[in-house]
């Protein structure tokens, strides 16, 4: 416990105590890496404000400049330190819900584009990451979605007949190979090859480092305070001045205030992180290649990831978002339940400590895919919201279909994100 292990090139203080309420992606990161943005002050005029500085946010800001748009983002707080600098770190090839709900929901031939973009995307991100050379731990990680009880096979082997049955790539695993491979005690699994991990809020500054060099202009500590529209133009305003704009992005993660009655289009929920202490080398061992990032088929699901080859993350334990006064409470019972969760999985790692346990709020639409894309009610917007696939592709995916809307080149998978999507 006492070590202070470089975790993908970053210190890790470990005291011995669990770190509550914070991640390591923000625990560790040392300040010289983190850029100071001004605040926005005065008038202005751009082509296109986005408001938010996620991952969304600067993936989307990046999109536009490196397209020649003039475009500038507004950060409320600090880049990268809303629900990105609490992911999970994973570029998942999958949007989230299991096939057959998405193809119950819009029919065979969407559900095929959607699972074929958020592929795209995936693979796509990571490109983009590597080409910029954001150095943010980014390694290659397939996904294998394993089932862990009799009633979660029958579901996977469902899933994945229909997924071969419209024609997507989807490989079933027997036990022994995710014993092998994993060294879980699992029916069987899914494959998915087009994932990778990394350290969202590393990319997320790299994102944002990039865009800022193709002539996007940032702001933090710019909370955007209210968005007027007219005709033609909308103005954002913020407490230093307003920015008058042909388009507005919302890349806030979910509806905040400002969009109160889209509020009714989610459910608004809390995902708990565990991070255990440093895994002994003899126990590591014991639990296979760990060469892929595990997705269960519980309901809420866990994702589990190795971070450094020797620290496991664990994800899951989604609830409605508690009270504010209830919150800290919370993040240490969930945290002792995924870690009691995650050995159950892996039964070696009993007796393993969490060195960090967090939490990350998100917004969860009816059929668990985002919407992005224009609402009637808001002229000049265009939202990102829901993404609830704890996967980083959303971003990426929600950034290039921003930049579609925008240049009126749409493909056809995108309207299948649409706020009209169920005729609404
Ligand atoms: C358990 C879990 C794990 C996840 N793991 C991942 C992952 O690994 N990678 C991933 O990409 N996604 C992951 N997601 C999804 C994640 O929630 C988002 O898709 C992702 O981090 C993108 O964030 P964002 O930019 O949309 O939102 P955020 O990162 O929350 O950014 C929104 C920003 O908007 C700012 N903001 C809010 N209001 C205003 C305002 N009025 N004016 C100006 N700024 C404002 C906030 O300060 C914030 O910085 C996960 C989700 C869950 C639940």
């Amino acid at each position: 416990m006492a070590s202070n292990k470089p975790v993908r090139g970053i210190e890790v203080e470990c005291r011995g105590m669990t770190k509550y309420g914070r991640s390591p992606w923000l625990d560790t990161v040392s300040k010289a890496r983190v850029s100071a943005y001004p605040r926005q002050r005065g008038a202005q005029q751009t082509s296109v404000v986005i408001v938010g500085g996620g991952l969304t946010g600067c993936a989307t800001a990046y999109a536009f400049a490196a397209s020649g748009v003039n475009v500038v983002l507004l950060e409320a707080g600090q880049l990268g330190r809303g629900s990105t600098g609490a992911a999970t770190g994973w570029v998942g090839g999958d949007p989230g819900p299991a096939f057959v709900d998405v193809e119950k929901a819009l029919g065979r031939t969407a559900a095929k584009q959607v699972f074929q973009l958020w592929r795209r995307a995936a693979l796509d991100c990571a490109a983009l990451i590597r080409r910029l050379d954001i150095k943010c731990g980014l390694a290659p990680r397939g996904t294998a979605i394993v089932a862990t009880t009799p009633e979660q096979a029958v579901r996977l082997k469902r899933d994945q007949k229909a997924r071969r049955d419209a024609g997507l790539d989807a490989p079933l695993l027997t036990a022994r190979v995710v014993k092998n491979e994993l060294g879980l005690d699992a029916a069987a699994a899914i494959r998915e090859n087009a994932g990778a991990v990394l350290d969202p809020y590393r990319a997320c500054l790299g994102l944002a480092g990039a865009a800022a060099d193709r002539g996007a202009t940032i702001f933090e500590a710019s909370a955007v305070r209210q968005i007027k529209f007219g005709r033609r133009k909308a103005d954002v305003i913020t407490a230093g001045g307003s920015i008058r704009a042909n388009r507005v992005i919302v890349a806030t993660g979910l509806p905040t205030p400002l969009f109160k009655s889209l509020a009714r289009h989610f459910w608004f929920r809390t995902a708990y992180l565990a991070m255990t202490e440093r895994v002994p080398a003899r126990i590591r061992q014991q639990l296979g290649h760990r060469a892929a990032v595990v997705r269960d088929l519980a309901a809420p699901p866990h994702v589990v990831r190795w971070v450094g080859d020797e620290y496991l993350l664990v994800a899951g334990a989604d609830a409605l978002s508690p009270p504010a006064r209830q919150r800290d409470r919370i993040v240490v019972q969930r945290t002792g339940q995924l870690m009691y969760e995650l050995s159950t999985l892996y039964p070696d790692i009993s007796g393993i400590l969490p060195e960090y346990g967090w939490e990350a709020p998100y917004a969860r639409t009816s059929d668990g895919l985002p919407y992005i894309g224009p609402h009637r009610n808001f002229p000049h917007h265009l939202f990102a919201f829901g993404d609830s696939s704890h996967g980083v592709a959303g971003a990426y995916a929600a950034s290039r279909m921003l930049l579609r809307h925008h240049l009126e080149e749409l493909e056809p998978a995108d309207r299948h994100f649409s706020f009209t999507r169920h005729g609404g």
